[in-house]
């Protein structure tokens, strides 16, 4: 969107006119620095990580001439502020995972993931080219940002329980933590859903505010400490098959940069979701390793239990479609992830399907 759009959709929108006021940002002797408030607490594996490995690239990428100064949770704003922070001009951009704000536009839900959605890979694949990110430019329109994918946790696990989980039952009156539609779905299975930022899930679940929660996968979740207060672990779950992580930066701020500088911006945030990923997922093994050492049950959830969690899935989705925007944000990924799965399971699955029997076979 040029600017002369933005500043038509400002006189409309309220959001976007009241972030309109936003003072135009300046560039000192051609360097621009841009605060970045984030969801993540220092430390925090493969969150955190993807956050500094775009902080890092945009300052040495510009050479030095555009520079992101990290903010974590606290630090200027709270972890589920910094949308509202960047939509109205109090931050430059943001790191987090967009389905935080669902509450903003259920939309959101397709930029971190959504129940039974796609895989990292089909994230991509949608975003690049089939059209997801135009559609995230769309929504940034409503709220006077521009956005990109920058970061992939890979499959999250089902989480952590303090007693296995036999039947969708179980469910009833457990007070977990799930964001996002997910959480939606597990509310439909009777659970008391709390949405807890990252730095405050392990009090939580010591103290017995919740029975279980889940967060990323084995290489965050150690390094978060789950381990010494729950032994049960879902290894698979489907409410985040490929986590993207995002970026929004002010609309203001962004249309203010330099042509090099906004390549920048969107070529490291590509660049942070390959590395990143790459990182968790050559870390994932071995850290579940180390869990199970730690006397940490791993398991699967039953057919059945995956049963009900698609029924609720259906339904959640199927209640945001009055909305015309999350409908035409759904059909767009719908279609790309029919055609990718397709290929996918065509290529690589039958391929994964074949070694395993081969090299079993010796
Ligand atoms: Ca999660």
């Amino acid at each position: 969107m040029d600017r002369r759009s933005f500043l038509k959709t400002s006189a409309l929108g309220g959001t976007a006119a009241a972030a309109g006021t936003l003072a135009a940002p300046a560039y000192a002797q051609g360097k621009r620095t841009l605060t970045m408030v984030t969801s993540w607490p220092r430390g925090f594996a493969v969150l955190d990580d993807a956050a500094t490995y775009l902080e890092n690239m945009v300052n040495s990428m510009s050479d030095g001439t555009l520079t992101i100064e990290k903010k974590a949770p606290g630090e200027l704003v709270g972890a589920f502020e910094v949308f509202d922070a960047v939509s109205s001009g109090q931050a430059d951009m943001y790191h987090s995972a967009d389905y935080y704000f669902i509450g903003q536009h259920p939309g959101y839900a397709y930029y971190t993931a959504v129940p039974f959605g796609a895989t990292a890979q089909e994230l991509t694949n949608w975003y690049h080219h089939g059209g997801g990110h135009d559609l995230h430019s769309k929504l940034g329109e409503i709220f006077n940002l521009k956005s990109f994918l920058a970061g992939n946790s890979g499959s999250q696990s089902g989480g952590w329980f303090r007693k296995e989980i036999n039947s969708a039952a179980d469910f009833n009156g457990l007070k977990f933590r799930m964001p996002g539609l997910g959480g939606k779905v597990l509310g439909k299975l009777g659970a008391s859903v709390q949405n807890i930022p990252g730095g405050e899930l392990y009090q939580a679940l010591s103290s017995g505010a919740l029975d279980g929660l889940e967060w990323v996968g084995p290489f965050a979740d150690e390094r978060a400490g789950f381990q010494e207060v729950a032994k049960v672990y879902y290894t698979a779950g489907f409410h985040e098959p490929g986590s993207g992580l995002a970026a929004g930066v002010n609309l203001d701020v962004y249309n203010d940069l330099s042509p090099a500088h906004q390549a920048i911006l969107s070529n490291a945030a590509m660049a942070t979701t390959h590395i990143q990923l790459a990182e968790t997922l050559a870390n994932n093994g071995a850290a579940l390793k180390r869990l199970q050492a730690q006397g940490v049950k791993t398991m699967q959830f039953s057919d059945d239990v995956w049963d009900a969690f698609g029924a609720a899935s259906k339904e959640v989705m199927d209640e945001n479609m009055s909305d015309p925007l999350f409908a035409e944000i759904r059909e767009s990924f719908e279609l790309s992830l029919a055609q990718s799965s397709d290929w996918l399971l065509k290529s690589d699955g039958f391929y994964v399907e074949q070694r395993n029997r081969v090299l079993a076979n010796g």
